[in-house]
């Protein structure tokens, strides 16, 4: 019988961990392979290609390494592969996956997962979460859905989804829209349609720097009043509540918007920045005044994914249209 063909690919994270002695703590050593040894049911459905890109905890992931793992999913599209999986830490995981889904040109499932207990853990998580994302990837109706996390038998979007949960098995959610599937008794079962994607185009340059503060009660400017001078070309805050700064980080922001983008967001982890409800010095109408860009629901990580991408491939000035709420949250 002629199997699809699905690629997969792992990274390293908790999934691929175990410990190497006693009391030592769990680092990455577990290959792709010996990761797929661990679903032999998937041989039965799918002729499954795997490779050990990457044995990394996901926070030393960074954008170079991303853009190979991007050609390498590219390249196995090229060969015919339907799907393509891939396991990393979850850590960096909401950040990876807006990475790839801003650039994932193709109908082709890719999908994103890992594990919140180690390999060698009582109750592991990692095979069956490296089951739910294959059967994800070999589904006829992820196409279209372009990158998506499953972990836990929930499936989230690339763009709503976050960890929410530093420990616990349920680590992930989509604040406010919730999953866009479930696995259930093997099965795939999406929840809500496809939607229309904003896939960018490839980068010309990757030297680009945008700087992620987070505002807090009484803090010093010493940062924000330095970011030109370090060489930053994009800013993103995660701002107070709505979108909201001090009057004194608001002073600075003032002349930063000047020079370079600055996107306000909301430190809250749920829910959007207003645009028209906050008249006081700070408050986003006034951020807005002074040029800054008000993030929507888009989280303050993926607003900084955003805009590097949208810097490296010069389209920085239509940074409004992708912030645009229904560009991210549209309805069915
Ligand atoms: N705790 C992380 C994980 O779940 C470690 C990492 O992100 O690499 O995989």
């Amino acid at each position: 019988m002629d199997l699809p063909k699905l690629a997969i690919a792992s990274l390293g994270g908790t999934v691929s961990m175990q410990a190497q002695a006693a009391g030592e703590g769990v680092v990455p050593t577990i290959s792709g392979a010996t990761l797929l040894a661990s679903v032999p049911e998937l041989t039965t459905q799918a002729h499954v290609t795997v490779e050990t890109l990457g044995m990394l905890p996901s926070a030393s992931l960074d954008f170079e390494f991303l853009w190979s793992v991007l050609c390498w999913a590219n390249y196995q599209i090229e060969q015919g592969a339907v799907g393509i999986v891939i396991t990393q830490g979850t850590d960096t995981l909401e950040e990876t996956a807006t990475f790839f889904d801003l650039l994932w040109d193709h109908d082709e499932p890719l999908v994103l997962t890992g594990a919140m207990r180690s390999a060698t853990e009582a109750g592991a998580d990692g095979p069956g979460n490296l089951l739910d994302a294959c059967r994800v990837g070999l589904t006829k109706s992820s196409r279209q859905r372009g990158v998506q996390v499953v972990m836990n038998g929930q499936i989230h979007s690339a763009q709503a989804v976050r960890k929410t949960d530093s420990m616990a098995l349920q680590a992930f959610s989509s604040p406010i829209v919730g999953p866009t599937g479930l696995l259930m008794e093997g099965c795939v079962h999406y929840l809500r349609p496809t939607l229309q994607r904003n896939v960018l185009p490839l980068p010309m340059q990757t030297t680009q720097k945008v700087a992620l503060l987070q505002a807090s009660l009484s803090a010093d400017t010493l940062l924000l009043e330095n970011i030109l001078t370090l060489g930053y070309d994009g800013l993103v805050i995660a701002g107070f509540g709505a979108g909201h700064l001090s009057e004194t980080w608001t002073a600075s922001v003032d002349a930063i918007a000047k020079k370079i983008p600055v996107i306000i967001a909301t430190r809250c982890g749920s829910g959007s920045t207003a645009r028209s409800t906050y008249g006081f010095k700070g408050g986003e109408m006034d951020l807005i005044r002074r040029g800054a860009s008000m993030a929507g629901f888009v989280c303050p990580r993926k607003a900084r994914i955003l805009l590097w991408l949208l810097i490296g491939c010069r389209r920085q000035d239509d940074l409004a249209r992708y912030l645009k709420e229904d560009v991210w949250f549209q309805q069915p």
